[in-house]
């Protein structure tokens, strides 16, 4: 190796020691869990605390939102074409919206990651190996919440919030049922079994969504005020 080429490499081994690293943290559930909620108020309060925070949610890459309304508003999508505009669009925010952030050693909060897709997909009849496989480029988060709720909570909550349940989040694309919150209930509690399955698999902290708003917050700052202590431990 060169000698300017080495002096390169140590000062950037320098700076990466100063630079704080960029957590990336992420929320998963049904729709009707509260992880949007939850994910809102750690923005908050991480921000509070003087840490450096950008917001990223599933589904919204321009790159590809024609095409999933396109598809969506005709009913064209298939499982699996589904399944890869979900794909592209997470590929393109991972470039440009979480990667850079992270490396930048600001704190990324992704309302929905990669275990939306295998819960979701694998619900819909995609094989689970394949779309596991899809995302083999993801990064791995610093901290997966996943918020679990009945599917009746999720129904009471989703119906009391607002006039309807979606269309595809009622998977009513999958023809279960021509009432849409049973659709839901079949669908999302097919999701709620794959999320079950993907907790052990990617060690998820999993929080009773029940609890009130408050007492989640609480169980979730204290997992992440960890993850910054044993930053803070690492660099002392
Ligand atoms: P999600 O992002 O999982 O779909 P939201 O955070 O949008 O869920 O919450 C859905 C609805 O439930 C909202 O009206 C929200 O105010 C309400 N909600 C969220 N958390 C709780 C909770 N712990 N108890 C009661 N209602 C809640």
């Amino acid at each position: 190796m060169s000698r300017t080429r080495s002096a390169t490499t140590r000062k950037g081994r320098a700076a990466s020691r100063t630079r704080p690293r960029g957590r990336l943290i992420v929320v998963e559930g049904i729709d009707g869990s509260g992880k949007s909620t939850q994910i809102q108020l750690l923005h908050k309060w991480l921000e509070a605390r003087g840490i450096e925070v950008v917001f990223t949610e599933w589904n919204s890459s321009d790159l590809v939102r024609q095409a999933t309304k396109r598809g969506k508003k005709k009913n064209l999508l298939t499982p699996t074409t589904f399944s890869l505009l979900h794909a592209t669009d997470f590929a393109d925010r991972l470039t440009y919206n979480i990667v850079p952030y992270l490396k930048a050693g600001i704190t990324v909060l992704a309302d929905r990651y990669i275990y939306t897709a295998f819960a979701r997909d694998t619900a819909r009849g995609v094989d689970p190996q394949w779309v596991r496989d899809l995302y083999a480029f993801a990064r791995k988060p610093d901290a997966a919440f996943y918020f679990r709720v009945p599917i009746e909570v999720a129904v009471g909550r989703l119906l009391g919030s607002r006039a309807k349940i979606k269309f595809y989040e009622a998977g009513m694309d999958l023809g279960l049922s021509a009432d849409p919150v049973e659709s839901f209930r079949l669908f999302q509690g097919r999701v709620i079994d794959e999320y079950d399955r993907l907790t052990g698999e990617y060690g998820f902290r999993v929080i009773d969504g029940t609890k009130s708003i408050d007492t989640q917050q609480r169980q979730v700052r204290d997992l992440v005020r960890r993850l910054y202590d044993e930053q803070a431990q690492e660099a002392s």
